[in-house]
C-alpha cells in the first residue's frame, strides 16, 4: 500500500495496529499529520535516543514480480522506505521486549520524497512536544550497490542541500513565418538552460562541489509555432547553505537577463528543498568503532554524495547520524525493479538495538 507524501493514511492506519499489538506498559504513542512518534521507556534513562523511518512511496509501477509487490497499482516502494518500516518495527519490538538503559523515540515521518516532512515534524516537537525532543538522532538508509551486512557512513557531510527548480518563460508567441513579431521562447528557454551551465563551472569555488541539472525542457505547442511558453525543471544540489544562495542569486541574475535580452517574463519556483545531511563527527566514529567489530557487519567509510535527505533538518539541529544498510539490488533506489534482500530484516533491528543499548 504505497502511499506518497502526506497521503500515508493507510499506512499510518496499519503501522498504529502494529504498534498498538505490542506490550503498551513502557510505550507512548503520539499521532502527527500521517506520521507516529513512539516512546519507549528505557531503565534508566539519561537521555531521548531517536530512530526515524520514512514511511512514504513513490508513484512508480512496480516491475519486480515479487509476491510481496506493491498492492497499489501505480505506486511503489521504490527508495525501501518499506523496509525502513519493517526495520524500525523490529526495533521498536526489541526495545519493548528487552528495554535499554535509554529511552527512545521512533518517529514515523511522512513526505520524505516530498515535499519533505522533516522540517514540519521537527518544528512540531519542538513547539508542541518539547518533551519528545531527542537529545541524540540515528536513521538508515538502504544501498542497493552495497552488500547485505555492510553499513557505510562518514563524520560531517553525508548528504547535499539540494533544492528543486522550476523556471517558467512567457513572451509573445505568433506564426513561425513571422519571427520579428513574437519574443521566441523557445530560443530564450534554450539559451537560459546553456548559461545556466556555467553556474557551477564558473561562479562556484572549484574546491567547493555543486550540481545544476535541468532534467526536463519543455516549449511551444506545434511545429509551426513560435512558443509562447518554455519551462525548465532540475535540481540544484550543494555541500552547505551559502553555495545554495549563491546558485540562486545567480540563477536569478541570469533569469533577469534573458528577461531584458528576450523580452519576456520569467517565474522561478525552487519547489522543495532539503538542508544537508551533517553527521556528528563524535557519533559517527563510535558508531563506525561499533560496526566495525560487531557480528556479522562490515563498517565501511563512505563518500559523501549529491543525493537529498530531508533528514538533514534533524542534524541541522540534534546531533545525528545517517548510514547507508547495504541490501544488495541489482536495480538502484527509485528503480521500478528495486529489489532489497530482506534478510537485512534479520539483523539489523537487532544490531540497532545493540548500539542503543552502548549510548
Ligand atoms: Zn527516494
Ligand atoms: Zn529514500
Amino acid at each position: 500500500m504505497p502511499e506518497i507524501g502526506f497521503q500515508e493514511f493507510k499506512t499510518q492506519q496499519y503501522l498504529l495496529e502494529r504498534i498498538r499489538s505490542m506490550p503498551q506498559e513502557r510505550m507512548e504513542i503520539a499521532e502527527w499529520k500521517t506520521g507516529i512518534a513512539v516512546k519507549v521507556r528505557g531503565q534508566n534513562a539519561t537521555k531521548l535516543i531517536a530512530w526515524r523511518t520514512d514511511i512514504d512511496g513513490l508513484p512508480i509501477e512496480e516491475a519486480t514480480g515479487l509476491s510481496f509487490s506493491s498492492n497499489r497499482k501505480g505506486f511503489m516502494h521504490a527508495c525501501g522506505h518499506d523496509i525502513h518500516m519493517a526495520n524500525a518495527l523490529g526495533l521498536l519490538e526489541q526495545l519493548i521486549g528487552n528495554p535499554i538503559q535509554q529511552d527512545v523515540l521512533i518517529l514515523f515521518q511522512p513526505a520524505e520524497e516530498g515535499p519533505g516532512g522533516a522540517l514540519p515534524f521537527r518544528e512540531w516537537l519542538k513547539t508542541e512536544r518539547p518533551d519528545l525532543w531527542p537529545d541524540e538522532i540515528f536513521a538508515m538508509h538502504i544501498a542497493p550497490e552495497l552488500p547485505v551486512g555492510t553499513v557505510a557512513t562518514k563524520p560531517g557531510l553525508l548528504f547535499a542541500n539540494t533544492s528543486e527548480l522550476f523556471i517558467d518563460l512567457h513572451g509573445r508567441g505568433g506564426h513561425a513565418a513571422f519571427p520579428h513579431l513574437t519574443e521566441d521562447m523557445a530560443v530564450a528557454g534554450a539559451s537560459l538552460l546553456m548559461q545556466l551551465q556555467t553556474i557551477v563551472s564558473r561562479n562556484i569555488n572549484p574546491m567547493d562541489s555543486a550540481v545544476l541539472t535541468i532534467g526536463k525542457f519543455t516549449a511551444g505547442t506545434v511545429q509551426n509555432i513560435i512558443a509562447e511558453n518554455a519551462r525548465l525543471e532540475g535540481t540544484i544540489r550543494t555541500l552547505n547553505n551559502e553555495s545554495m544562495l549563491k546558485m540562486k542569486q545567480r540563477i536569478e541574475a541570469l533569469c533577469k537577463a534573458v528577461e531584458i535580452g528576450s523580452n519576456c517574463s520569467i517565474s522561478i519556483d525552487y519547489g522543495a528543498s532539503y538542508c544537508e545531511v551533517d553527521n556528528d563527527g563524535e557519533l559517527a566514529e563510535k558508531f563506525l568503532d561499533f560496526a566495525g567489530v560487531a557480528e556479522g557487519i562490515t563498517a565501511v567509510r563512505a563518500d559523501a554524495a549529491m543525493t537529498g535527505e530531508d533528514f538533514g533538518y534533524f542534524t541541522e539541529q540534534i546531533p545525528g547520524l545517517m548510514f547507508w544498510a547495504g541490501v544488495a539490488s541489482e536495480f538502484g533506489l527509485h528503480h521500478a525493479k528495486l529489489n532489497p534482500d530482506e534478510k537485512i530484516l534479520e539483523f539489523m533491528p537487532g544490531f540497532i538495538h545493540h548500539f542503543f543499548s552502548r549510548l
